[in-house]
Formats: structure tokens, sequence, C-alpha cells
């Protein structure tokens, strides 16, 4: 299996669930059997492209443990897709939906892709077609895809009527992160961005920092412009925003609404008048108080970590802080980190919401879904800093060891079949 998984954001992974099973002395097998992505598959997706030329994309899909529950993650559309950048975002699932107590295994899926250059009529018709391809590799008791980067609400739409079309009746428990008219939940949408800037304000309280708080995000799609736009109206004061166009920065603030505007309008940040260009790797090394990486893996990096000038780094991304920028931060107690698997866990926590709501046709006030998710955080932060500090280990690390004990726990419980 290891030659099909030859990518530096699986290393990464691995690097980081070895050094939390030599923690947690995991047995031999018990390591190898909680480590590798149980299933794995790879399909080819031929679209017939407005040009009336055939191209067929390479999808994926990985599930990655099976014994809590079925497999949840997103479907992720971006160019450098691949096996082994899938079963890491898979494998960091696992841990996320362990720690925050869902009757979850973690999933991811791609498509190697580049969503801008996709006409409307050709990414339905990509997604359509990787839906059929999964059809029985996904279910709703055994796996439910979700939006992650480059995929949003209509491409979840897609994915639910192909489904529902192979079923005959409607399925809108096989994808999370849909829209709220066709059985989606209130308050999915901005779940991960909220619930990063609902982290960040708690360690504001808990005294990690003085507000008012200047904040740089990395990152303006779901994510980084709900977590901008939360911790603006409790208060912040958004400094510089980057996305993959370039970055801008201000030192007395952005105007998001106008941002937002200028984004939809130009289809990035760059270029936004109200605000001065900067290099983007400059923009993660201003003066602030909260860095938010909410774009994509390793992206701080030993370098950055060294020059960073924020007191909380706030994961929004999946994976954008590699091991040797930990060992940098481990030397440098004044930055507080949320990492990603708590940080960003608001998509997967709500997501869950919606799955128990599909299946019981039943439905939550937004009230109901924010009051339920800001408690699983709150309990899971806690949790996060007795076991740092208890075991004298990074932030990182209490989140992982949780998780994967958690995940060891059931695979030891329930044995080996047959
Ligand atoms: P998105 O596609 O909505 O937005 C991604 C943003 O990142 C865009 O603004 C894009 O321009 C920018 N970007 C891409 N490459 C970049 C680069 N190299 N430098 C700077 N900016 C870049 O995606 P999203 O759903 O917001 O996901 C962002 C991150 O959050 C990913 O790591 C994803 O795995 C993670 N995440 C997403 C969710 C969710 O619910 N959507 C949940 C948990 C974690």
């Amino acid at each position: 299996m290891r030659f099909l998984l030859d990518n530096p954001t699986f290393a990464m992974a691995c690097r980081q669930f070895d050094q939390a099973a030599d923690l947690l002395e995991l047995p031999r097998a018990l390591r190898e059997r909680t480590k590798w992505p149980k299933r794995m598959v790879a399909v080819a997706v031929p679209v017939r492209m407005d040009s009336g030329e055939v191209s067929v994309f390479n999808g994926y899909r990985v599930q990655h443990h099976l014994s809590l529950g079925p497999t949840k993650g997103g479907i992720r559309y971006a160019p450098g897709v691949d096996l082994g950048e899938v079963s890491a975002l898979a494998m960091w699932m696992s841990w996320k939906c362990a720690l925050m107590g869902l009757p979850f295994g973690g999933a991811k899926g791609g498509v190697a892709c580049d969503p801008q250059m996709l006409s409307r009529r050709e990414c339905e018709a990509l997604t359509r077609r990787y839906t059929q391809e999964l059809i029985s590799f996904i279910g709703s008791r055994s796996d439910i895809p979700a939006p992650d980067l480059g995929t949003d609400e209509q491409i979840m739409a897609w994915m639910m009527d192909t489904y529902s079309n192979h079923a005959g009746y409607a399925v809108p428990e096989i994808v999370t992160g849909k829209p709220v008219s066709i059985g989606g939940s209130l308050g999915r949408r901005e779940a991960t961005g909220r619930g990063v800037a609902f982290l960040v304000n708690r360690a504001v309280e808990m005294g990690k920092l003085a507000s008012p708080v200047r904040v740089i995000v990395q990152g303006f799609g779901n994510v980084g412009s709900h977590a901008a736009l939360e911790l603006a109206r409790t208060g912040a004061s958004i400094v510089g925003v980057s996305d993959r166009t370039g970055a801008v920065y201000r030192s007395g603030g952005i105007d998001l609404a106008g941002l937002q505007q200028h984004v939809a309008r130009q289809g990035g940040v760059r270029g936004f008048p109200e605000a001065e260009p900067i290099d983007d790797r400059e923009i993660l090394l201003q003066p602030c108080d909260v860095l938010i990486p909410a774009a994509v893996e390793r992206v701080i990096t030993e370098d950055i970590a060294r020059k960073v000038q924020c007191r909380i780094l706030a994961e929004g991304a999946n994976g954008p802080t590699t091991p040797e920028a930990d060992e940098v931060l481990a030397e440098r107690p004044e930055i507080f980190v949320l990492p990603d698997i708590l940080c960003n866990a608001g998509g997967v926590v709500v997501s869950y919401f919606e799955w128990v709501q599909d299946l019981q046709s039943f439905f939550w006030s937004e009230r109901e879904v924010y009051d339920a998710l800001n408690r699983m955080l709150t309990d899971a932060l806690a949790k996060i800093l007795k076991r740092a500090e208890r075991e004298k280990v990074s932030t990182r690390m209490a989140a992982l060891m949780i998780g994967i004990e958690r995940v060891a726990a059931a695979k030891k419980l329930r044995g080996l079949f047959p």
C-alpha cells in the first residue's frame, strides 16, 4: 500500500500519527491496524467538455476506518489531488471525528481538476459521473460525503440527486453540506468558519491575548470568509486576507462586505482597491494577534513558523502546519495553537447534526445547532488543554492522542475478523 501513497501530505499525517502512537505506547499490531486506510478507490471520470472533446479526470475516495460507524469526509476539487493527499485527509478526519465523539470513521474524496476552469455544465457532468462511479462505495450508512476545498452546496445537491435517481427515491442523508431547501441543516454553510471564530474567542477569554484582536486570514473561501465575518462581528479587526489570486493588507482593518463584493465580481481578493497589495508569503509574517490559515496544507513551514508574529495560530485548514514547523512552535510558547482537528471541527460536527436530522426527518433551529456545536467545541478544547498539561505535550499532540486512542480502543474491543 505504501507505494500508492507516496505524497508529502500523507508522509506528514503518518509522522504525526507515529509521534502520537509512540506517546500512547500503542502495540505494533494495533498501531498498524489503526494507521492504514481501510479502503481506497480510484476512478476514471470521463466528461464531455463544452468544446465537444472528452476529458478523463482522476477521482478518488478513501475510507480510513470503519470501526465506529459510517465514514465521513469531504470531496475536494483541486489540480493536485491524488490518492496520498486524499488518504492523509481521511486519516485526519478519523482523529477529528473521534476527538469530537462522533459515531464516524474518517473519509475523504476528490477529483484532480481545476474547478475555476470548468463551466457550470462541465462541473455538473463531472460531479454526476464521479458520484455514479462511487455508487457502490458510498451510502448513508456506510460513507457520507460533504464539501471541501473547491466544492460547495450546489455540488452536494448534484451528488444527492445522482444518488437519489439511482435509488429511485430522495436520499438526502447521502451527503451533508447540501442546500437547506433539500434537507441541509441550518448553520452548516457557516459552521466551520464560525467554529474557528468561537474557539479563537474562547482562547481570548482564557487570557491567551488581550482584545481588541487583529486577524490575518489565508484563504477567503467557505472557512476563511465565515471565520473572518464572525470574528469581525464579535469585535475583531481583519487586517489581512489572501487567496489564490493574491493578498491584501490594511492595518486599520479591511471592510469585509466591500471585499466580498469585490471577490464576487473579480473572482478573488487581488486588486481590492481599499487595501494595499502584499506578497502572499509576507502577509503571513505581518504583526497580528490571530493568524488563520484556511486554504491548503503545509503552508506554515519551519521558516514561516520562526517568523510569524501572531499569538494564536487557528488552523482553519487541514494540515496547514508541517511537523518541522511544530518543532519551532514548541520553542515559542507565546504562540497558542488551535490544532486543525479541533479548530475546523465545526464543519463535521454540524454535518453530523445534518445527517441525524435527515435520518429522523426532523429539523432543528439554527439556535439548537449552534448551542450544541459550541458545547461540543468547549468540551473538546477543555479535554485537549487538560491532556496537554498532564502529558506535557503540545495541543496538537494532545488532540491527536485523544482521537487516535479512541479509534485504537474501538479496534481492540471489536477484535479481528474472522
Ligand atoms: P474553498 O474552496 O471554499 O476556499 C478555499 C480558499 O483558499 C479560496 O479562497 C482559495 O482562493 C484559497 N486558496 C487556495 N489555494 C491557496 C493558496 N495556495 N494560498 C492562498 N489561498 C489559497 O475551501 P474551504 O471549504 O474553505 O476549505 C479550506 C480549507 O479548510 C481546506 O483545508 C479544507 O480541507 C478545510 N476544511 C473545510 C471544511 C468545510 O466545511 N468546507 C471543513 C473542515 C476543514
